[in-house]
């Protein structure tokens, strides 16, 4: 099917960009269209106008920071997955990216456009929230920082207002902290049916501190709190361990999808699976 008609702007800045999303109605975004445009295809979106983020370049980087890396809205999942930057706990980031459907998903899809569409399935909103990402808004009222726990509100919501844009986000990579993210990919899609990332912070062996987000099992990615304190003050060197710590997981989970494509039994089955494969991927 065709997409409905909608009025086209490319914008040279961002001041641009939010001015065309706000002055009339129905505007949406256009940054990588892998989400996008498919809706459009289908008829599921109709905008009256496309605002296409494609010359906004100063939105593109991974850059360090003070104590940690950033990651601008309009950076490729491809540059995310093979910064060198990402290192340590910033692996769960560049795991999550690397996950993500195939090589023209990745080199075309962006970093903001997946986080502002929140797909319930999706692989970087786990991993930004396990690193407690700071996300960056710029609207009509300027700039905003929106923590990363308080950004994801449901399926294809976000704390996103009006004629904002996702213009970047600053994570903290604690000195000698390791990550990982690890999904089990729904077969036809490649979407996770269960996708778990890992930050653990650590003395020697021993897990100081650890944050697990588990994404696919409901309409919105969620820290596994219970393993996380679980996990604190263990040896990650025993897998046994490890697993016994991850083996409730799932278990605490509340509204776990439950459809065709696996039962709500075995994605709780499966939390706990990825769970103890996520932190033994982070520290193995
Ligand atoms: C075949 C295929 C397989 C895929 N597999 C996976 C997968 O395994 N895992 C996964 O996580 N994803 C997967 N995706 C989705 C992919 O990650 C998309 O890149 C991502 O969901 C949307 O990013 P985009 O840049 O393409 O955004 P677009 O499609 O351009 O936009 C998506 C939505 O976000 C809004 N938007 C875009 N950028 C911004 C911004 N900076 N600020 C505010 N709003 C914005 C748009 O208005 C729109 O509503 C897949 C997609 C396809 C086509």
């Amino acid at each position: 099917m065709l997409p409905s008609a909608f009025d086209y702007v490319v914008p040279d800045s961002l001041e641009e960009a939010v001015r065309a999303l706000t002055e009339g109605p129905d505007a949406r975004a256009l940054a990588g269209g892998q989400s996008l445009l498919p809706l459009l295809k289908l008829r599921l979106a109709r905008p009256a106008r496309l605002v296409d983020l494609r010359r906004l370049d100063g939105l593109r980087y991974v850059r360090k920071v003070d104590g940690g890396v950033a990651v601008g809205g309009l950076t490729p999942h491809a540059e995310v997955a093979g910064s060198t930057l990402l290192v340590g706990g910033g692996r769960a980031l560049a795991e999550a990216a690397a996950a993500i459907g195939d090589v023209q998903v990745r080199n075309r899809g962006t970093f903001g456009g997946s986080l502002a569409h929140a797909d319930p399935s999706a692989d970087l909103p786990a991993a930004v929230l396990a690193l407690e990402a700071t996300l960056l808004a710029h609207g009509p009222d300027g700039e905003r920082e929106i923590r990363a726990g308080d950004f994801f509100l449901g399926p294809f919501a976000t704390a996103l207002r009006p004629g904002e844009l996702l213009v970047g986000a600053r994570m903290e990579i604690p000195e000698g902290s390791r990550g990982a993210y690890v999904k089990l990919r729904h077969k036809a899609s490649g979407f996770a049916l269960v996708g778990v990332a890992a930050v653990l912070e650590m003395d020697g062996s021993t897990c100081r501190r650890a944050r697990l987000t588990v994404t696919g099992t409901g309409g919105r990615p969620l820290r596994l709190e219970e393993t996380e304190e679980a996990l604190a003050g263990l040896s990650l060197e025993d897998g046994r361990a490890v697993r016994e710590a991850c083996s409730g997981a799932g278990e605490v989970l509340e509204d776990v999808h439950d459809d065709l494509h696996g039962s709500a039994e075995y994605r709780r089955a499966m939390t706990s699976v990825m769970a103890t494969r996520a932190v033994l991927r982070a520290v193995g």
